[in-house]
């Protein structure tokens, strides 16, 4: 068990998958969690999951490519819980699949959608985020990359793979930059990982789950809580020494 208590986490996409994984998990070790999502509903959902846990919360509806949206996220979980120690910068979208896949069909609206929320939205969270934690002489930030952050894509998401590939540029040269500063960020690459961003395409196509399953040397998909269990650990002072890494979270995939 990590002691959280006293703490309080951002998690970004917090109402599904890994983001509400991840922000049940930081309840569950006794952190305040802020719930932020774009989509509120199912942000409140998650705030209701992590109130059963017993935890304090906050849900705040945010879409991380827009500037404004995302300082004011920050600033009123601050000021509404005190502080911000922790955050698990997580929101993303593989895009839309009919625009945003090969190098010559993706539009060019759809690049600039899916940088906008994968990784300019990664860096704003942080311009926000980071002056509470210098201010506060600690924090821990974690970034959500991809196996598409390590290797190309073999099925041709390349705007998708380019801006996760961006996150680890970022995730390093702002761990370098507040190094000195006892502020630690580091990147996650999960690999093929079951939550509703594969379950719509596995209810599409049954064979889905076992061609994505073999992918991966652990021969199943990982699960949103396997993610979240490693993304408070980063967190955690157990992971003191750790930053600027690109932690896989694979099964395996990146080790073939
Ligand atoms: P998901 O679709 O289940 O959840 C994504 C959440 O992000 C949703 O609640 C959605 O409303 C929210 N969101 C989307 N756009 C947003 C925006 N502009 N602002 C704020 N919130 C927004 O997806 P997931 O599988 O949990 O994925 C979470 C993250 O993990 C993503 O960055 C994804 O790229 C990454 N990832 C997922 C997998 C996987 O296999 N599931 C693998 C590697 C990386």
């Amino acid at each position: 068990m990590i002691d959280l208590s006293d703490k309080t986490a951002l998690v970004t996409g917090a109402g599904s998958g890994i983001g509400r994984a991840s922000a049940l998990e930081f309840a569950r070790q006794g952190a305040s969690v802020v719930i932020a999502d774009i989509d509120t509903e199912s942000a409140e959902e998650t705030a209701q999951l992590a109130s059963a846990r017993g935890a304090r919360s906050l849900v705040i509806r945010c879409d991380v490519a827009d500037g404004s949206d995302v300082a004011a996220m920050v600033n009123k979980a601050v000021s509404e819980l005190g502080g911000l120690d922790y955050a698990h910068n997580n929101a993303g979208t593989e895009g839309n699949l009919e625009s945003s896949r090969g190098t010559l069909e993706t539009s060019e609206e759809e690049w600039d959608r899916l940088m906008g929320i994968n990784l300019k939205g990664i860096w704003m969270c942080m311009r926000a985020e980071i002056p509470h934690m210098l201010e506060a002489g600690s924090g821990a930030i974690v970034n959500s990359g991809s196996i598409s952050s390590l290797v190309g894509s073999t099925a041709g998401f390349v705007a998708y793979s380019a801006s996760k590939s961006g996150i680890l540029g970022l995730t390093r040269s702002a761990a370098l930059e507040f190094a000195e500063n006892n502020i630690r960020i580091n990147a996650i690459c999960p690999g093929y990982i079951e939550t509703p961003l594969w379950q719509k395409y596995i209810d599409e196509d049954q064979s889905v789950r076992e061609t994505i399953s073999h992918r991966q040397p652990i021969g199943r998909l990982g699960t949103a809580e396997e993610v979240a269990k490693a993304v408070v650990w980063l967190c955690s002072d157990a992971a003191s020494l750790i930053t600027g890494v690109a932690l896989p979270l694979d099964g395996g995939f990146t080790a073939q």
